[in-house]
Order: C-alpha cells, then structure tokens, then sequence
C-alpha cells in the first residue's frame, strides 16, 4: 500500500507541473496533504501479532493463552493444550456463528471450518462481529479477515457456498472428511459440527450429513422474535437427530418459506444470539475437553430468565435411514459400552477409598462427596463469616432439592409430549 501511495504522490507532483493554470496549484496541494495523511495512518497500523508455537501458561502480558492455561493450574480441564488438535466446523456464519467463531478462535481451536452463502449487509449491524467497512464481502471471508488477525494460530478455511444444493451439499461432505488437519483421527476430519443456520432445510442437510458420517453435531437457534433460543447436542444414533423430532412448522404442516413475507423480517437482538452463541461454545468446550456436564438440551427463555434442559432419545420410526443405521449400530455395542462405564466407575470408587492424591493444598480446593449433602457445610473453604448467609443456594444444593420443586430436566419419549412442551415454552 505504501508504494501505491509514493506513486499517487509523483503522479499529483507531475499533474501538478503539467498546469498551467496556477489557480488549480492550491487543490492540488490540498489532494497531496491527504494523501500525506492516509501515508501515515497505513504506517500506524498495529503489526500483527506473530504465531505462537507451544500454548504456554507463564504469566506475562505478552502471552495470549496465560488466562486459558489457568484453567489447568485451576483443576477445571486437564489438559487445555489439547485445544489445538480440534477442528470444528461453523455451519451459517450470522448472529450466533460468527460470535462462536470469534469465541473459539480466542480459546485457541486449531482449526475452523466456516459455511456460509451470504454476504455482509448493513442490516446485520445490529448484531456482534461483522463491522459496516465489511459490507459486501462474503461473510466467510469477512470473518477469515477478522479471525486471521485476532488469532493467526488457528488455521481457518473458508467454504462460501449453500449447503441445501447439490454442489454444495457434495463439497460441505468431502470438506468434513478432508483429514489433513489430523490424518490420525478415526473417523471423519472433523471433531465437532455447530449448526447456526436460520431455516429448516439447513438443518436437515446438516443433520443428513451429520447422520452419514456418524458425526457429533451441536443445532442452536433463536426464535423470530428475538427472546428465546436453544442449543441441542446430537449424537447420531444415541440421541433424537433432527428428523426424529420434527420441530413445530413441519408437525403443524406449515411451510416455512411461506412464513418469511416480503418486508417482513424475523427481530434479532445481539443479545440473545451472544448469549446462545455463549451457552452453544461454552458446550462445545466442555464436550471436546472433557469437563463438566455436558447439556443434551438446553433452552433459553430470556422473558423469563429460563433454562429448561430434556433428552431426547432417537425415534426407531425416525424418516431419516441413516438414523436408524446409527440407531442399530448404537444398540450393537450397547452391553461392550456398558461394561466400560461399570469399569470406570470402579476404578473412581477404588481411588476415591486410597484417600487425598497431594498432602499440600496450594489453591485451598476442598472435595466435596456429592452423594452426601450434609457433607455441605460451613466447614468447607467458602465458608461465610458469621453473620452473613447466601442468598442463592450453590449448585450442589440447587441439584439436591426435591424434583418437584425444581421442573428443570425432562426426558422426553413421546413425540406428542415434547410438542406439548415446545408449544408452552414458546408460549411463555
Ligand atoms: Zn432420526
């Protein structure tokens, strides 16, 4: 850019010299002090930042993953580092995609892999992510501009084309089983699929692509009119896929297409969509490395400030053959599965009786067992001073009060159940 601008600087000199009219000199100066100025703003441009080989937990200003690392000093993940090994694949890059792309690009992901058709418009403004100086390119490009320069470790690929064709259902297969990122990894070349698309047919392509290759995806969606939305993990074969459950618009025999009117478009807040895009990232984290309760479903009522959370178990009469492929494979190794949990299980019982792992307690952790609530007592680290009690009661309490007062998980068999359910949340 620099030397475009040195020549545009020689040419306004000779243009300039060429006048013989005077009285034009004075804009020609004008036009050059701009030039001047632009010159020097290009060179002000922060440089970006190099790429870092090994993720490091020394705490230093300089160090972009000490904050990530913590989390392993901290006891939440065992080995963050691992991170770098995922690819994960972002189907719709709108309000809730780009902000999960934003999101694993800081933690470090290895790769991305982003899908999208359309390109940045002025009225996607009121969302996160994509600024007005990006309207008019594609959204997958726009957001490679923006990932590349936030994180040039993650390795970014960028699929603009619309996954309900042909020609683009073919290339969104082949991308997911392209294995050069990892050519180790059993299965397809990806570790984990986010659909963030907005429609239906989106979703059942992703859901047939998904169901092929026995990949585990995540669905996440908000409303139409902005105020509630959902995040659903589905494991081909082990839960409901997105054929097994139809959602309200087809049960109810409404065509989609014919519900988005000319000038009538859905609302969407930034809000909303970030904290979907938080709660559908916040999943995935948990799920690619191993910590905390991963959620099967978990929908969000922001009237309400509600989180309901169900299981679905994958309907034997589903419509989508792969489906039930998966079903019969899931049911095969069943009892191998079931032996593997039981051993596990008796190996945490053999370690938990050896007592304490460390004598020293740098960080103050205490262990809590949680199938003794009375254990929970003022006696553990937390404890309040006296006089002072809490106002919210901590999540092992939370999970330990009667089922009937907390109406949170729901597993649901019956399809006519769940509508029933889905009706009434959406009517809260
Ligand atoms: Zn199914």
């Amino acid at each position: 850019m620099e030397v475009e601008l040195l020549e545009l600087l020689k040419d306004l000199e000779t243009l300039k010299r060429s006048l013989p009219d005077s009285s034009l000199h004075a804009s020609i100066d004008k036009m050059r002090l701009r030039v001047d100025y632009v010159t020097n703003l290009a060179n002000a441009a922060p440089a970006r930042r190099s790429k870092v080989k090994d993720m490091s937990a020394e705490v230093v200003d300089t160090n972009p993953y000490s904050r990530l690392m913590a989390l392993q000093r901290m006891g939440i993940v065992e080995n963050y580092e691992r991170i770098r090994e995922f690819s994960v694949a972002i189907v719709g890059i709108g309000g809730v995609g780009s902000v999960a792309a934003e999101m694993l690009t800081r933690c470090g992901i290895g790769r991305l892999l982003l899908y999208d058709y359309d390109k940045v418009e002025l009225a996607n403004m009121n969302r996160l992510f994509f600024r007005p100086e990006q309207v008019g390119m594609t959204k997958t490009d726009a957001a490679v501009q923006t990932l590349s320069d936030i994180n040039p470790d993650v390795v970014l690929e960028s699929y603009t084309l619309n996954i309900t064709t042909v020609q683009g259902f073919d290339t969104f297969m082949s991308s997911l089983k392209n294995k050069t990122f990892r050519p180790s990894k059993e299965g397809s070349g990806v570790d984990l699929v986010l659909s963030c698309v907005d429609n239906y047919e989106a979703r059942m392509a992703v859901n047939q692509a998904c169901n092929e290759l026995n990949q585990i995806w995540m669905e996440s969606g908000v409303s139409e009119d902005a105020v509630s939305g959902h995040i659903q993990l589905l494991v081909p074969g082990e839960t409901a896929c997105f054929a097994c459950a139809p959602p309200l618009v087809v049960a109810s025999g409404v065509d989609e297409r014919t519900l988005k009117r000319e000038g009538v478009c859905a609302a969407s807040l930034p809000t909303t969509m970030g904290v979907v895009a938080g709660l559908l990232v916040q999943n995935t984290l948990k799920l690619l490395l191993q910590f905390g309760n991963v959620s099967p479903y978990l929908g969000y009522n922001s009237l309400k400030d509600y989180f309901p959370t169900m299981e679905m178990k994958p309907n034997p009469q589903c419509s989508n053959a792969a489906c039930l492929e998966r079903q019969k494979e899931y049911m095969l190794t069943k009892p191998v599965r079931d032996a593997a949990a039981k051993a596990k299980l008796e190996a945490a019982a053999s370690v938990a009786l050896e007592g304490p792992l460390h004598a020293d307690n740098e960080w103050n952790i205490s262990v809590v067992d949680d199938s003794d609530p009375d254990s929970i007592d003022g006696a553990t680290s937390d404890a309040l001073p006296e006089g002072l009690k809490r106002e919210l009661p901590t999540a092992d309490e939370f999970q330990n009060t009667p089922p009937a007062a907390v109406p949170t998980t729901t597993t649901v068999d019956d399809l006519e159940e769940l509508r029933k359910q889905l009706e009434a949340l959406n009517a809260e």
